[in-house]
Order: structure tokens, then sequence, then C-alpha cells
């Protein structure tokens, strides 16, 4: 697999997942690129977003496609943002994605008087080789941290400005991109599903 469609238009994703997957030898198309708009997300579950993201990118371009599902869970809230990170301040139905600030702005409003400040990154990264793939491979990944009680807006893309790291003492936005893709989510993912797409290859 030489050729993978990378089916996401979030810039900040793009960039992780390139600075990733390109030392790999491996040649990387965003779905803007090749003109395929984005896919419905649905679905209640990462999971299911994720395979519906990557099925779609494949069935438009002919080719393997990865797709991310990801977002941020606060303890406090049940797991909320949750599958709608992108979307928190705006609303399920809203055109409008990934409005960052704003959806930093209403997490912090959510979290006052809050003191129980513990959250998680999920990511599941799905990949199929065909659209209709009856074997996608799937991975997933936590990074565990906390709603910080202010932002600091440094770097890095979403929530980062707020997602303080403890044993670090930094917001994941101060982490270069290079740190990052050692400790967050997304790497431990894309580690586990590289290391199961290994395997796949050798017993196939
Ligand atoms: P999706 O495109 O529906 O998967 O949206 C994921 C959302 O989760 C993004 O828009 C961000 O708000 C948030 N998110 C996921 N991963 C990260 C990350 O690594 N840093 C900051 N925010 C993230």
């Amino acid at each position: 697999m030489n050729k993978l469609v990378i089916a996401s238009n979030n810039q900040g994703k793009l960039r992780e997942l390139q600075a990733m997957l390109t030392p790999l030898g491996i040649e990387v198309f965003t779905q803007a690129q090749l003109g395929i708009g984005e896919a419905e997300e649905p679905h209640p579950t990462f999971v299911e977003n994720a395979l519906a993201k990557a099925r779609h990118a494949s069935a438009a371009s002919g080719l393997p496609a990865l797709a991310d599902d990801s977002g941020i869970c606060v303890a406090a809230l049940n797991g909320a943002p949750g599958v709608l990170s992108a979307r928190y301040a705006s609303g399920l139905h809203a055109e409008q994605k990934n409005n960052d600030l704003f959806n930093n702005e209403k997490l912090l409003r959510d979290m006052l008087g809050v003191t129980d400040r513990r959250a998680h990154y999920y990511c599941v990264l799905a990949l199929v080789r065909s659209a209709n793939d009856p074997q996608p491979i799937i991975a997933e990944g936590e990074w565990h941290g906390e709603i910080a009680m202010q932002a600091r807006d440094e770097g890095g893309f979403g929530y980062d400005p707020i997602f303080w790291l403890p044993k670090l003492g930094k917001m994941s936005a101060e982490l270069n991109r290079d740190e990052k893709a050692q400790i967050s989510h997304r790497a431990l993912a894309l580690k586990i599903l590289l290391g199961r797409l290994n395997s796949r290859l050798k017993n196939c």
C-alpha cells in the first residue's frame, strides 16, 4: 500500500498524519486534493464515523483510504463533547465545523466552577483498502490530561490551547509537532494501526 487518501479536511489532523506517514514512503493525498467532498458523520460512535469517512473517500478516489474520527471527552461532562467535538459550540446540524475558538470558549464556560478537570483525547483510525473492504483495519488511541482554567494559544489546533498535560507542565498547544507525534492519541492509534497492517500484509 504505497498510495493513500486521507479522509479529512481538518488541517490540523492532515498536517499531523502527513508528517507521520510520509517518512514511511507512503504517498499521501488529501481528499480535497482529489476533489472529494466531506462525508456525513451521523453516527453516535467514533468508530462508525471513521469507517463512514474512510469508505466515502475510497469510493470516490478508488484508493485505499485512512480516516480519523477523534474528539475530546471530559469526565465531569459525562464524556462530552465526544463525537461532537468539532461542532460543540455550533451544534450537530450546523454547517460550520471546527470553529476552534468558539469550541474552546464554550468548553471553558461549561467547566466554570468544576473541580474535576480530567479529560482525554480519543482517536479512532480506520483504514480500508477499498470502499467495501470487509476487513478494515481499526485502531484507537487515548491521551489523558486536564481541561485548563484558561487558554494558552500557542499552536496546535482544536482543543490544544486548553488541554493541560500535568506531567509535562504544558498545554498540548505548546508541544512541537515532533513532541506531539510521540505521545498523542493520534500517534498511538497510528502506531497500532501500522502494526496491524504489517501483520496483515505478512499473513496474506
Ligand atoms: P472530527 O473531524 O469530527 O473527527 O473532529 C475532531 C475534533 O476533535 C476536531 O475538530 C478537534 O476539535 C478535536 N480534536 C481531535 N484531535 C485533536 C487534537 O489532536 N488536538 C486538538 N483537538 C483535537
